[in-house]
């Protein structure tokens, strides 16, 4: 063996034992990381195997030039896959500061997140974190490990405006605290509807009334979904007792009430016939638009 086969050689054993390459291959093994950033992690393992594969062919055949230009493109794709700015910080957490959240931030931002950049790993953060990794596939952790990293860092990341929520409608904006008779009853899934914040769960039933009800000919206009604490806070230093209930004590901080227009009489009376029947309830006599989902 000449001196050059065998540095050949060693250097694909490296390739081959490389930490990137194990990386990757263990990213595609990961079941939950089969939608978004699985395909492009597993077409980019696709590509390091195919470059490798067809160095192997050249090497076979005696074309050294197309083998060496191979080689550099095995490497150039590891070196993307395997390298981000944050990785000297990972793991990345809630409660964690310095210069790895500001670089953080400014990567979120630059994906739509609109943080302001103190450095400081907060709720806001968390919740910008945990968008990214809906819109692109990954566990909703968070926090971010080596996969959110590299997904972060990836050409083909996605924006947070564009996470959905699995058989949910509408824009995913993270989770909220939601209250029942002033007690907190813990975070829920909320996205944009229509417009409105809307608890994941009666997002689905909303659609499902809407167009039941749009099949009928008509048309009916969401007003008001999920008040988050400073929503409901502003609203009640605003308005206060009783046009406005007491932080906590607003029956759209759980997470189950919509106001839906009914000014226009077909729509009311659509409502009071068809809505529950759709697992809908009027709660508040006095407000006709005030509707309540509890499932079938
Ligand atoms: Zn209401």
């Amino acid at each position: 063996m000449s001196s050059y086969q065998l540095r050949r050689s060693q250097q694909d054993k490296q390739i081959e034992d490389s930490p990137a390459v194990d990386y990757i291959r263990s990213l595609n093994s990961f079941q939950g990381n089969t939608r978004g950033f699985g395909q492009s992690n597993s077409e980019r393992l696709a590509m390091v195997q195919q470059a490798q594969q067809n160095r192997a062919q050249s090497q076979e055949q005696g074309h050294d030039h197309s083998h060496e230009h191979e080689v550099e493109n095995v490497e150039r794709a590891e070196r993307a896959e395997s390298t981000t700015p944050l990785d000297s910080y990972l793991p990345l957490a809630a409660g964690a500061n310095g210069q790895g959240v500001v670089l953080l931030q400014n990567k979120l931002n630059a994906l739509g997140a609109g943080l302001v950049t103190d450095g400081e790993y907060g709720g806001k953060t968390t919740s910008a974190v945990q968008i990214f990794q809906v819109a692109n596939g990954l566990p909703k952790t968070g926090s971010i490990d080596k996969g959110t990293a590299i997904a972060l860092y990836s050409s083909q990341a996605k924006r947070l405006e564009q996470a959905q929520l699995e058989g949910v409608p509408g824009q995913y904006l993270g989770e909220y605290e939601a209250y029942r008779g002033g007690q907190n009853i813990g975070s829920i899934d909320v996205v944009e509807l229509n417009g409105k914040k809307v608890a994941a769960k009666t997002a689905r039933a909303w659609k499902t009334l809407r167009d039941a009800a749009a099949a009928d000919g008509v048309f009916l206009i969401l007003n008001s979904g999920f008040r988050t604490m400073s929503e409901q806070r502003h609203l009640y230093s605003k308005y206060g007792s009783p046009r406005a209930a007491y932080p906590g004590h607003s029956n759209h901080q759980h997470g189950q009430a919509l106001d839906i227009d009914a000014s226009n009489p077909q729509h009311k009376d659509w409502l009071f016939k068809n809505a529950p029947s759709f697992g809908w309830r009027n709660t508040v006599s006095f407000e006709p638009w005030h509707w309540e989902y509890f499932g079938n």
